[in-house]
Formats: C-alpha cells, structure tokens, sequence
C-alpha cells in the first residue's frame, strides 16, 4: 500500500491533467513529504468525462479544468505551483483553483503579466503571492531545486523546467519545438539540453503533440515567406487570423504589412491584450506602429491588414463578425483576401467551415494553411526529428510522453525506445508514476476527472 505522502526515498510523478489528451494540463512531482505543482491549464468545448472526447454527441462546456480535489485536500504539503509560460492549456484554471490552494506561484515575466490580468478580471487584485523569476532562474521550493530553462515553442519566453531532488533529476519539457530562429526570444541552444546529460536525468516528461508526425517542426521564421508573398500579392484588403499569444506572428505581419504599405488594425479583445503585455515586457519592436480599428474603415482596401481573432471558428470573435459583416469598424467586399495563419484544432472543423463558407459565398478569397503551398503556419511542439535529438541530448532512464492523446504518447515512447532511452512509461490522468526508490506505475492511483469553469 502505497501511502498518500511519498517519504524521503521517493520521487513520484502525478499528472492530473494533459496526459491522454491535449489541453488543461496539471502536473504534480512528489518528494519528501511534499508536492509540486507544474502547470494549471484549462481546455475548451469539452465534455466532463473523458470518455466522451470522441462522441459528438456529447455535452460540452466552454471551458473545463482538472478536478483538483486529490491535491485540495493536501494543500499544506504544496510548496508551489510553477508556470512553464503562459498558454490556456497551461495556466487558464490558475484563477479557479489556486484561491482553494493559496500557495505560492512561480513565473517568467510575460506569463505573471498575463496571469495576473486573469486575476484582475476576476476582481482579485491583492495578496496574490506571484513570484516573478528570470528565465533560467534556480530557485529551492521545499525539498525541489527547480531550473527554468529557455526552450522554444510559439509565445515569449517558453520555458522548461529542470527538478532537482536529494534522489534524482526531473526533466520537464513543457511544451517546445528546436527552433533556431524563433524571430521572438533565444534561439533553442541544444548545449544547455546536451549539457544535462551529465547529471543522470532519471525521467523526461515530454510532450508528445506531433509525435505522429515525421521531419523537424518548422520554424517560426519560415512564416516569413509565405505571408510575405501572399500579402504582396493580395489587391483588396487583407485579413489574417492567428492565435492572439503568438507575439512573433503578429510581428511578422506588422512587418510585411508595413513593407506593403498596409496600415495594421488589431480586431479583437485577446490581441489587443497579448500586444499590450508584450509591449510591457518588451517585446513590441518600438518602430511597428499599430492603427486604431475605428480609423480602418476609411482606408483604401489595398492600405489594409486586420488581424483578428476566431481562428477557430469563435462566433463572437473579430473573423466571425467580418464574415458576416457585422463587425462595426469594417466591412470587407469582392476581392478581399482572408488569411488563416493557424491550424484547425481537431473539434473546431464545423465552425471554421462556416466562417470560411460564408466568405467564399462574398467573393473573398480564403487562404488556410491546410491546403496553402506556402509555410503560413508554424506549429509549436516537436515533430519526430525534434525527439529524437532532445532524447539523445538529455539521455534520460525513463521517458513520460505526456500532452497527447494515446496515440501520440505511444507514438512518442516508440521514438524514447529506438534513440536507447532504456524505459518508457505510459499512462492516462490519475495514474501515479513511481520514479524512485523503485520505477513503476500505479494505474488510477487518483480518480481524475474535469469540472466545468463555464457552460
Ligand atoms: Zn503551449
Ligand atoms: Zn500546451
């Protein structure tokens, strides 16, 4: 019997999010007594069990987030909860479930920023313990020396977490790519990865969302041509769609656009956010000079560039409203074009097919990355090539492919297996993976389950 506490000699690993899916992900290490919280994310349009992800007939809430009883009820022995950066799979339940926690946070610049205005939309604006460290930072929480480590991925300041106990090393990739030229932030360095090797990694607890796919992830930069060329050779207005976080992409349009004349409205809510907290940080280049939405509509078509948010298909979001022409500050005609620098997220297909079948039915040209011969979307996490190389520069005992659906974890243990890591370990929310003093897993060690933050 294993007790609810791991001792001195234990090291444990705990997922109660992320792991057999992709989306809300919440992490907890275990060590002498005490719990680590890495991650506290939130997914959307999803039923509460698990087992309906694949029926659409299903109900579905607009956002859920991991049931975080299990480590409610041990809140005295959380030292903390540490941020890897700052998408909604990885902090959008912070604002719900750290006020039954009350523990101290741990997060980069740009990720506290955008926490923190989460919290002050909820009304809470004081006592709330954020620690704001640098990246690269190495900080003791209770018995974990934890290490933010610059990684690259598609917002600022990705990080990865090194967790360093009395009984074994811990590498947690959090979400990531090799990107060499991110056009935003460091570029991925493979010596500070290769230089872990050193240190005995017992396990890598990595993300395994394009694990499926062959190659190396494209980088960030390469969405430089294929927009530039697109936008050159665009006649009416332009708009391009992205995720309002990926700071990079939004600077590549401002750019191309600034070089084709083109004047850039922010339309929607989240952009308009993401730009000011990056501009906060740092991370707005000074000389990219935005146009308020009210004055667009008075431009000539071919000295416009939106971006708007909906990529996804969102009806109340800035795309849905041009689409159908409600959106106050413009109105697109015959001849403009619509740029989707985005994915379909799988569950999203109906929505964007509305949107885009209605824009096709004006006369606008729609362009999605799909089926676009050009690179107008780069994704965030690593492809089969990028595994292999961080799997051969950390040279872990044991790999947990975790931020994928079954699928992609065994997908990514298969990979861990050919490159000579000697185990792999795979498993679902709830079970507990024994890392020390014994390697092993204990199936549905915790009832793992969602609870709806919205209907
Ligand atoms: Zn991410
Ligand atoms: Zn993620």
């Amino acid at each position: 019997m294993t007790s609810t506490l791991p001792n001195a000699n234990d090291l444990w690993f705990l997922p109660l999010g992320g792991t057999g899916e992709i989306g809300m992900n919440l992490n907890l290490y275990g060590h002498s007594k005490a719990w680590l919280m890495v991650d506290c994310g939130a997914s959307f349009q999803s039923p509460l069990d698990p087992k309906d992800d694949s029926n659409p007939k299903a109900k579905t809430y607009d956002v859920v987030a991991p049931d975080a009883s299990y480590i409610e009820a041990r809140k005295d022995s959380l030292c903390g909860i540490v941020l890897t950066h700052a998408h909604e799979d990885h902090i959008g339940a912070v604002t719900s479930i750290w006020p039954n926690l009350a523990c101290p946070i741990y997060a980069t610049p740009f990720t506290a920023e955008v926490l923190r205005r989460k919290f002050y939309q909820k009304g809470m604006y004081e006592d709330l313990p954020i620690h704001v460290v640098a990246p690269n930072t190495t900080l003791d929480i209770g018995p974990f020396t934890v290490t933010w480590l610059d990684i690259t991925h598609s917002l600022p300041e990705p990080q990865a977490i090194k967790i360093t106990t009395a009984v074994g090393t811990i590498f947690h990739t959090a979400d990531w790519k090799i990107d060499k030229n991110p056009v935003l932030g460091v570029p991925f360095d493979p010596s500070v990865f290769h230089s872990m090797s050193k240190e005995k990694v017992l396990a890598m607890v990595c993300d395994s969302t394009n694990a499926l796919r062959d190659g190396y992830s494209a980088s960030e930069k390469s969405c430089e041509n294929g927009l530039g060329k697109i936008i050159s050779q665009a006649k009416g207005r332009v708009v391009v769609s992205c995720f309002a976080s990926n700071v990079a992409r939004l600077i590549t349009i401002v750019k191309i656009a600034n070089l084709n004349g083109r004047y850039v409205a922010l339309f929607g809510r989240s952009l308009e956010n993401m730009v000011s907290i990056a501009r906060r940080c740092g991370y707005w280049p000074d000389e990219l000079k935005l146009t308020h939405r009210r004055h667009i509509g008075y431009l000539p078509p071919h000295e416009v560039l939106i971006i708007a948010t909906g990529s996804q298909g969102e009806p109340r979001a800035g795309l849905a409203k041009l689409a159908s022409n409600e959106h106050r500050d413009c109105d697109l005609d015959e001849g403009d074009t619509v740029i989707f620098s985005s994915i379909v997220i799988p569950g999203n297909e109906k929505p964007i097919s509305k949107i885009v079948n209605t824009l096709k039915s004006r006369g606008i040209e729609v362009i999605q990355s799909e089926s676009c011969n050009e690179t107008i979307h780069a994704s965030g996490h690593p492809c089969r090539n990028d595994l292999i190389d961080m799997y051969g520069y950390v040279s872990p005992q044991v790999a947990i492919p975790v931020h994928g659906e079954a699928q992609h974890m065994i997908a990514n243990a298969e990979i861990a297996k050919t490159t000579g890591v000697p185990k792999q370990l795979t498993g679902k929310n709830g079970d507990l993976f024994i890392l020390k003093s014994h390697i092993s897993i204990k199936r549905n060690f915790v009832k793992a389950g969602r609870v709806a933050l919205s209907n």
